[in-house]
């Protein structure tokens, strides 16, 4: 179906022309026509699919009739993270060229004043991630009573990132009678219960599930033991085919290394992660996108949406621990038709990430050999946590306690024996003691990632 089919006005249609969409795709397809009827809408949606086009495009139509600039805020995006807030941005102001309808975006990390400045202009759409947006709400700069449009992009990853109390302040904060259309590629328990908290009668739109990747990929794996995976890397990284590569690492500790690693071996890098400065994530994914620097190395922050156009390689040089993070990393390649290559990693400590990801999959990843065939066949064991120093008794209490309250400090201490307060760390204490030296090396190094 061509796009105008879809009951698209002229001027936008003139700007998916601009663009170079020559035919809408099938997220965009069932969604538009929806959103201009005012429908709720329950996307479920991998990224790359067009999802942003999906919403964008109704809703700049929807919002330029009748209206010139407006001073209140008519339609709210909510996204999880700041580079795809960004992109989202970027797509209203390219999509909405000669519309009536002007796009903000508010995120952290950066200066709140120019941000400011530019919702002091006017801003029919904000494009916003949650916490910069709360500040700006409590400090009375933001006032959503006039929102019309409500859209949740990302919703499970709202939730894994911690963001879903904040969504729900916010959507409480949004008037009573609002569209609001929600895209999530996972529909976990939390987001069905968002989703049935937020939405009324919505049409649901199903587009390839996360468990599908994007079929123009080609995928393979290389065993490898963790210390060649560098020299892997940077041979690969030296192929004539390797256009550009988005190179993925478990931690942000990680990340740096690898970045050092590949200077070492002559090839330039930039990194990307949670503990940068947002200037030097921004700098650093400008240099990638405009082809100025060739590889980008990143946490799973930049696995989800990010739309770098014609990205030849993906490189988990970890694999994730969450198997889903792997449809999204790979799917920053291959992107509306484009192919790719999603070449993986795998260490003896790493089979069971690489089982659930085959599961996920369905097949098994062929296998490629390379000069580092893996030759440690032992897995290691887990680093001991250092025992806590005898002068501190309050905190091996208070240890103990945490292990019933806080899940992530519980999964920290699954692989120890089962810890009974002070005594029990007293038994930790004894058998790490002789092994001190190594163990607190690695742990200290893990602080910094
Ligand atoms: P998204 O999933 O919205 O991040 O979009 C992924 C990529 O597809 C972006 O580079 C868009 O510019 C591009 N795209 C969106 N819609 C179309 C379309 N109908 N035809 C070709 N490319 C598109």
């Amino acid at each position: 179906m061509p796009f105008n089919h879809l009951g698209l006005m002229p001027a936008l249609l003139s700007n998916i022309d601009k663009a170079g969409y020559t035919s809408p795709t099938p997220i965009q397809e069932a969604t538009i026509p929806l959103v201009l009827k005012g429908h709720d809408i329950l996307g479920c949606a991998q990224t790359g699919t067009g999802k942003t086009a999906a919403f964008a495009l109704p809703i700049l139509q929807n919002l330029s009739k009748g209206s010139s600039f407006h001073q209140v805020i008519r339609a709210l995006v909510l996204t999880p993270t700041r580079e795809l807030a960004q992109q989202i941005h970027d797509c209203f102001v390219l999509y909405g060229h000669s519309l009536p309808v002007r796009s903000c975006v508010v995120f952290g990390g950066v200066g709140q004043p120019a941000q400011v400045e530019e919702l002091k202009k006017g801003c029919d759409v904000l494009v916003a991630c949650p916490g910069r947006l709360l500040d700006l709400m409590n400090q009375g700069i933001v006032s959503l009573d006039h929102v019309e449009i409500f859209v949740l992009d990302e919703a499970d990853r709202m939730l894994d990132m911690g963001f879903i109390h904040d969504v729900r302040r916010i959507a409480q904060k949004v008037p009573a009678s609002h569209q609001t259309l929600l895209f999530s590629a996972t529909m976990p328990s939390e987001v069905e219960a968002l989703a049935m908290d937020l939405l009324r009668n919505p049409r649901t739109v199903k587009v390839d599930p996360v468990s599908s990747p994007v079929k123009a990929i080609e995928q393979y794996m290389y065993y490898v033991d963790k210390a060649n995976k560098k020299r892997l890397l940077a041979s690969i990284l030296k192929e004539d085919n390797v256009v550009n590569a988005l190179v993925f690492s478990r931690t942000k500790y990680g990340c740096d290394r690898i970045v050092r690693d590949l200077k070492k071996a002559g090839l330039d890098a930039v990194a990307i992660h949670g503990d940068k400065s947002q200037g030097a994530r921004t700098t650093a994914l400008a240099r990638f996108k405009s082809g100025e620097c060739p590889v980008l190395v990143a946490t799973d922050i930049a696995a989800r949406g990010l739309d770098i156009e014609g990205l030849s390689h993906v490189i988990n040089y970890d694999l994730p621990m969450e198997p889903e993070a792997y449809i999204h990393r790979i799917g920053r390649t291959g992107r509306a038709g484009h192919g790719g290559t999603a070449i993986s990693f795998c260490c003896i400590d790493e089979y069971k990430q690489l089982g659930q990801v085959e599961k996920l999959l369905g097949f098994r990843l062929p296998v490629h050999e390379s000069e580092w065939p893996m030759e440690i066949t032992t897995p290691s064991i887990p680093a001991a946590r250092p025992p806590r120093p005898a002068s501190r008794p309050a905190d091996v209490s208070l240890r103990g306690e945490a292990v019933t309250r806080h899940p992530h400090i519980r999964s920290g201490l699954r692989n120890q024996q089962p810890s009974h307060g002070l005594h029990a760390s007293a038994k930790n204490a004894q058998t790490v003691h002789p092994k001190l030296a190594k163990p607190v090396q690695r742990i200290n190094r893990k602080k910094h990632s």
